[in-house]
């Protein structure tokens, strides 16, 4: 899981720079750039676009060793206004001819944009044939096809469909159906969409297989995969299951993919029945051997995430749970892919609790809050409209599972949580859905708005960090005061509850208490005196404790902290103090709101205690608001500085 979400992270990042404007999407892009933070309402179709694509035929000849795939790629569609070019995405191919019933067709390749010459009425349905040559991807984490010496993949998400077939290139606009054809080595077994129907072997040496998925399907979630292979089958409870593996992995895989059938079972009680026919895994290099992706009936899994251990096992967990929501169900666009990415977090978290208890479900969201907290809260960005090059990071898993997570304890309790996870999983499934589409799904089982909830967890970034004390027997001695302070950079001030533990002569005790102010103090009385009184180790929140009761854990702020930056706003040059509880190395960075590095202060070994670095603006940093983030160990802290030139 973690290893997945870090190569992921590191993967998009390196194809970020790469991705052109898609003169395709621009009347998409300004009907949601105009309502930008507001939620977008539900579209009267699947496609927002001039037409809609029906079904996806591909007939490639796929070879080893960085060989370029070439081919055949049929796309129908139906016009959904009058037409008399058909834009399609297409970036980083040859595009060698287009055909429509064997009559060549003019056609423009600029940049990303096939653009066919067609004309068509609304209503009118055409099977356009394409034929490309599409280059192996160099780059290990890169989108489109990779070839290997022992295999060739595809990789897709976000938009890396269009590097190796032309197609509308959104989530939103699914294919009825798809067909995928490959010529490959004879030794070779295909991997790809649903069922395998037909297997010929066309020439000396040549082996061609073909499937066929007739359920809604994006363009992201379309794969092949093909290779050298070990093959392993099951049936279980009417669905078929394929493992294909490396030939030396296949006994290691067996063990470390042998839940998988349990997982379905636990995710068929929890959300609904598996929304297709067969499921399969395949071993390949994606993500340079780190990653998995997962593609519909099929996920691709990276070579090195099966140890014979299990200690991938997770990700098998992770990748599963995406063919309930991501694949059956998948986002609109990816400004909602928290409802892919933060659903799979979660469900894997439920798969553990399920079989292992609640213990197994406690650790796994305290660490997923660690995780978040040491990593992730630096960012100021919203879960809702993720920059891209954000789009898979720990907001997007750790955070949105917590959102989810919340719900639950804070908010729904078991019972209308799964009612209404399964009732938007049967609304959505074979379609997409937003943010909204799940809120109304919340709003119904709960019985009332619960915007305030969504509104500052997903819509606003950010987290409450928080100032607390706890006071035994005040004012009463069965009564305990609690004083909470948000202190938070970013976001809202939240509301939230905290969970109070009291002893007293009948033994131990919690209660939940509200908090949605800036500063406040709430009393909460318990049955007879109290002893002592304390903050539970366990939250029903996402929150961030800057400093605890002094009498447990003193200190916990001002042995590591980070400013205040002075003089603060600055015009040329400002310090940055810091303090340190223990000698080490420590890094201080400065960012600027788009979370872009701007400088490194320091990066060097300090004694502890207080230091100071100076932070020189360099005349060609303009005015604005700066973060300047403090790094030691897995400690982090963030303060501003103001530019002002
Ligand atoms: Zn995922």
């Amino acid at each position: 899981m973690r290893t997945l979400v870090l190569i992921t992270t590191f993967a998009l990042a390196c194809t970020a720079a790469a991705l052109p404007p898609d003169p395709t999407q621009t009347e998409f892009i300004r009907r949601m750039e105009s309502g930008r933070h507001q939620p977008p309402g539900r579209l009267d179709a699947d496609s927002a676009h001039s037409y809609d694509m029906i079904s996806l035929s591909l007939d490639y000849r796929v070879d080893p060793a960085g060989q370029p795939m070439t081919g055949w790629a049929a796309v129908r569609l139906v016009a959904r206004e009058s037409l008399t070019r058909i834009p399609l995405n297409a970036q980083g191919m040859t595009v060698l001819g287009v055909n429509v019933f064997d009559q060549a067709l003019p056609f423009t390749h600029v940049h990303d944009t096939l653009s066919v010459d067609y004309a068509m009425q609304i209503g009118d349905t055409v099977t356009l044939d394409i034929h490309v040559s599409v280059p192996a991807e160099t780059e290990p984490g890169g989108v489109g096809f990779h070839s290997e010496a022992s295999h060739a993949y595809t990789f897709s998400e976000p938009y890396g469909a269009r590097r190796w077939m032309p197609c509308f290139d959104q989530p939103f606009d699914k294919f009825d159906e798809v067909t995928v054809a490959v010529n490959m080595p004879a030794s070779w077994w295909l991997a790809s969409n649903g069922a395998l129907i037909q297997t010929t072997y066309p020439s000396a040496g040549r082996k061609r297989e073909v499937y066929y998925h007739n359920h809604p399907i994006s363009t992201y979630l379309v794969m092949l995969a093909a290779g050298s292979f070990a093959r392993q089958f099951e049936t279980v409870d009417g669905i078929l299951y394929r493992y294909f593996t490396f030939r030396a992995d296949s006994a290691e895989a067996a063990y470390d993919w042998q839940r998988t059938p349990q997982m379905v079972s636990v995710y068929e009680n929890l959300f609904g029945d598996y929304p297709f026919e067969q499921y399969g895994m395949v071993q390949t290099d994606i993500m340079g051997g780190w990653g998995a992706m997962e593609h519909q009936t099929f996920t691709t899994y990276g070579y090195h995430l099966v140890d014979g251990e299990r200690t991938y096992e997770g990700v098998v967990a992770h990748e599963l749970a995406h063919m309930w929501f991501g694949d059956a169900v998948t986002c609109v666009d990816f400004r909602n892919v928290w409802l892919n990415e933060g659903f799979a977090t979660y469900a894997t978290a439920l798969f553990y609790e399920a079989t292992e208890g609640q213990a197994a479900l406690d650790t796994i969201m305290r660490d997923m809050s660690e995780h978040y907290l040491n990593d992730g809260a630096l960012w100021p960005h919203p879960i809702y409209d993720p920059p891209f090059n954000m789009m898979f990071s720990v907001n997007e898993y750790e955070k949105a599972a917590w959102v989810l997570h919340m719900l639950r304890e804070q908010l729904l309790g078991d019972s209308l949580f799964f009612a209404a996870m399964r009732s938007y999983f049967s609304e959505f499934s074979g379609g997409w859905a937003n943010t909204e589409d799940f809120i109304a799904a919340a709003n119904q089982a709960a019985g009332v708005d619960l915007h305030w909830f969504f509104n500052q967890w997903v819509y606003q970034p950010g987290h409450p960090v928080v100032i607390f004390n706890v006071i035994p027997r005040n004012p009463t001695p069965h009564d305990v005061t609690v004083m909470i302070l948000q202190v938070q950079t970013f976001g809202p001030t939240f509301r939230f509850p905290l969970s109070v533990e009291a002893r007293t002569a009948e033994g131990t005790s919690s209660q939940m208490v509200w908090f949605d102010q800036h500063s406040q103090w709430e009393v909460v009385s318990f049955a007879s005196d109290v002893d002592s009184a304390w903050l539970s180790t366990f939250q029903p929140v996402l929150v961030e404790f800057r400093t605890v009761n002094a009498d447990e854990k003193p200190e916990i702020v001002r042995d590591f902290s980070l400013g205040p930056i002075y003089p603060n706003p600055f015009n040329s040059t400002a310090r940055v103090p810091f303090v340190l509880r223990a000698a080490g190395r420590a890094v201080l960075r400065v960012y600027d709101v788009n979370g872009r590095l701007v400088k490194t202060l320091a990066d060097a070994s300090f004694s502890p205690g207080r230091h100071e670095i100076e932070f020189a603006a360099e005349p060609a940093l303009s005015s604005g608001l700066y973060l300047v983030t403090l790094e030691s160990g897995a400690q982090r802290r963030i303060a501003k500085a103001l530019l002002v030139k």
